[in-house]
């Protein structure tokens, strides 16, 4: 009999401490903290190696690094990264997220060579011991949900697009990513850098990062020789870090943002936040 209430009374606390774990679980997602800033570097750049890794390092930042062996990768190394450098950022913490083989705009018409197109990233990541990425980032920012049930199947949690349909390509703004509000399929860019952007552009994609909301930032190369229209002066990237820093933002890797993330959102009509937002914008 002392036996038997010794037992349960090693057994409340456990039942109790299951409980709560469950309760938290259930409830799904940690409420979002302002400040919170999301870095993505898209297209596999050189300069992420040798000039945004290093500015990101000083400032203990993590960040996204969404790879893709399109456009001049495999012959041009004097403007993309080598796969060594790329798995160098993975041992040194940062994400690796996957941007296709080809850099292939997902739409209706391409659907069936998304598997091979993502596998095929997968694979070198593998051989280079990177674990596959959990993160993926639309190309050339064409979107579809078509894409969702082939995402989910190989594995995605996040996906990342720009900031259109709700702004216009042109001039790289966009929204901040509302986790109760947006597909986790379907996360808008809150600014994607251009070459003319000053220290006010890069601000107003930042400042949204308050009230429940995140801002993730697209960059491609700082310095962006091969896709210029998307390019970020070293000095001004500099800038922008700082900036980070010195008003105490914190800044992580896309991969992170699982935690604001609840199971339900994967139930969430895209479509329907975008119009949202479009209707508030006009
Ligand atoms: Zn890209």
């Amino acid at each position: 009999m002392k036996h038997t209430v010794s037992v349960k009374t090693k057994l409340i606390p456990l039942f109790c401490l299951a409980l709560l774990h469950f309760a938290l679980h259930a409830r799904g997602a940690e409420p979002v903290p302002d400040k919170l800033v999301v870095l993505t570097f898209d297209d596999s750049v050189a300069s992420h190696y040798s000039v945004v890794r290093p500015i990101l390092k000083e400032y203990g930042f993590s960040a996204t690094f969404f790879i893709t062996e399109g456009f001049s990768f495999r012959t041009n190394k004097t403007d993309y990264m080598t796969w060594e450098q790329i798995a160098a950022l993975h041992r040194e913490g940062f994400e690796i997220g996957n941007h296709t083989r080809d850099h292939m705009g997902v739409t209706p018409n391409t659907l069936s060579k998304l598997e091979e197109q993502i596998e095929a990233i997968a694979a070198k990541c593998r051989a280079h011991g990177i674990p596959e990425p959990t993160s993926f980032a639309y190309p050339g920012n064409a979107i579809t949900p078509a894409a969702f049930p082939i995402l989910r199947r190989l594995g995605f949690k996040l996906a990342r697009r720009g900031g259109a349909p709700e702004e216009p390509y042109e001039g790289g703004r966009g929204f901040a990513y509302e986790p109760q509000k947006d597909h986790p399929l379907y996360i808008p860019s809150a600014g994607d850098a251009r070459p003319d952007w000053t220290l006010g552009n890069f601000q107003r994609a930042v400042y949204q990062a308050k009230n429940g909301r995140i801002a993730v930032l697209q960059f491609h190369g700082a310095p962006d020789n091969e896709h210029p229209w998307v390019h970020t002066p070293p000095e001004r990237f500099r800038e922008y870090m700082k900036y980070l820093h010195d008003h105490e933002y914190r800044v992580v890797a896309l991969r992170d943002v699982i935690r604001f993330v609840a199971p339900q959102a994967y139930s969430l009509d895209p479509l329907e936040i975008i119009a949202e937002r479009k209707a508030q914008n006009e």
